[in-house]
């Protein structure tokens, strides 16, 4: 069985593509499959958020394969399976409909899902979440003139739908359970910058609260929290963050602690096994330390190098963690992972629009967030992979330019 059985990619996502298509792009031509448990084929989803939520572009801009692209790619695509169990010692994968797979090697690219709110009367409650095409077309059709949108969770996703929601003519409040908006991601004065902007675009924000059960009153639904406070919605969105996809790997056998473990090139424990995406936390040599991403970047570049490795030339991930995000028109990077940090230098000015902070943890620069400011990351990139001596002062003063920064 081991010589003829197929390289099995596990998961039709973003990283389920790169995996497919790098894997020819190296030379390996035996069989290779790849499942997904949704109808289409692989896709991208931060238009979802953006432009597809908008109705700026058609949900098939997002594809990344589509159906001629994988046959000339000869893969053999299975849509709507669902992969349930992993053994390894067979090397067969068990699916929903009770048939299995066999594999020679597997790279596991199942991605996350969304968390869900499992609160008193979540089930009447008109609740949607953001994670596929289906989601985003369904806000989108409920999304109108007067509709009042309540958004739980101030991250990334939550605040994303807010924008796109309120400009298709929701009345908007968010609801974060933390002090600030999108902690996870950046710096205090990037949230308070964000908080000013949905503000002034009318959208309420409740910090520091958080629902504890849903009413329903009069053909609509209340949404009470934590400190009492009710507010009336038509429509609910939940962005409360995402769980790795890891069960049926955990099941197995293979380490799996806020995402299955990988190392920096992609590879398991079991050497038949790789993985890469939302679902790994991979040991990352920029960082020295082993995190889980969430990024369209990851999504991509570790499928990369994880399928490169599994086709025989090893390849370790090298990127400086990155990521974006655009609300009400704004555009926001994020260099770094948000964590530790003593001192952070502004560039630019906030009341203007377009500013960077640059934040340091012990004299070396460890993190970015730029607004509107998307040359400053492309140098920042080069000054922390080159570890670059930088001088704070002439870094935040806008008449340097910031490429001179490079000169050490
Ligand atoms: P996924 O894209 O989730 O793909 C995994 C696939 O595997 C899914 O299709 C899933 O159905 C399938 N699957 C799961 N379990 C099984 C199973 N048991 N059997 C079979 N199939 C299975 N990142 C950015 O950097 N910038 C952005 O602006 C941005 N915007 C975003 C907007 C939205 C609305 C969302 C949801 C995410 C956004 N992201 C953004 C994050 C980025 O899209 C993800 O990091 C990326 O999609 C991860 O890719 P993946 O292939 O690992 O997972
Ligand atoms: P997230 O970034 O984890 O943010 C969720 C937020 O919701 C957190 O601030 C969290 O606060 C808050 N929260 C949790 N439970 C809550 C509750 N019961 N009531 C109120 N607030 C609550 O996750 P997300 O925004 O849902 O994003 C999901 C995924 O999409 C992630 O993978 C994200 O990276 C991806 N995405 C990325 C982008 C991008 O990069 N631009 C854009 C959209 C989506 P606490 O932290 O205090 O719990």
């Amino acid at each position: 069985m081991g010589a003829t059985a197929p390289v099995v990619v596990a998961g039709a996502g973003q990283a389920g593509s790169w995996a497919v298509k790098t894997l020819r792009d190296e030379g390996y031509g035996g069989p290779l499959v790849l499942v997904g448990e949704e109808q289409h084929p692989p896709y991208e989803r931060p238009p979802l958020s953006k432009q597809v939520l908008l109705g700026d572009d058609p949900p098939e801009s997002t594809i990344l394969l589509d159906h001629d692209m994988l046959g000339e790619l000869d893969v053999e695509f299975r849509a709507r399976t669902r992969i349930t169990a992993l053994d390894r010692e067979r090397r067969i994968l068990g699916l929903e409909d009770g048939s299995t797979l066999a594999y020679d090697r597997l790279m596991i690219t199942t991605g996350a899902r969304v968390r869900r709110l499992e609160l008193p009367g979540a089930a009447e409650a008109p609740i949607m979440y953001l994670r596929t095409i289906e989601d985003s077309l369904a806000i989108a059709r409920k999304a109108a003139k007067g509709v009042r949108c309540v958004v739980i969770g101030g991250g990334l996703i939550g605040l994303e739908a807010a924008a796109a929601v309120s400009e298709l003519g929701c009345r908007v409040a968010v609801v974060e359970a933390g002090e600030r908006l999108m902690a996870r991601v950046v710096g205090p004065r990037t949230s308070a910058y964000f908080a000013d902007l949905h503000r002034t675009r009318g959208i309420e924000l409740v910090l520091g609260d958080s629902p504890v059960r849903l009413e329903q009153a009069g053909g609509s639904t209340r949404v009470i929290l934590a400190s009492g406070a009710g507010l009336d919605a038509d429509l609910i969105v939940v962005g409360i963050g995402v769980v790795p996809n890891a069960e049926f790997a955990a099941d197995a056998g293979l380490k799996v602690d806020n995402g299955l473990w990988v190392d920096e090139c992609g590879r398991t424990e079991d050497p038949r096994i790789f993985a890469a995406g939302d679902v790994t936390a991979h040991h990352n040599p920029v960082l020295g330390r082993r995190v889980r991403l969430e990024t369209w970047q990851n999504a991509q570049n570790q499928a990369i190098a994880a399928a490169r490795t599994l086709a025989g030339s090893e390849h370790a991930l090298s990127d400086i963690p990155w990521g974006w995000s655009n609300q009400f028109k704004v555009n926001l990077q994020i260099l770094g992972v948000a964590g530790h940090w003593d001192d952070a230098v502004l560039r630019g000015d906030p009341q203007g629009g377009s500013f960077s902070l640059f934040y340091f943890d012990q004299g070396a620069m460890c993190g970015v967030d730029a607004i509107n400011a998307p040359r400053d990351i492309a140098v920042a990139r080069r000054l922390m992979s080159r570890n670059i001596p930088v001088d704070r002062t002439r870094l935040g003063d806008r008449a340097v330019p910031l490429k001179d920064l490079l000169k050490g």
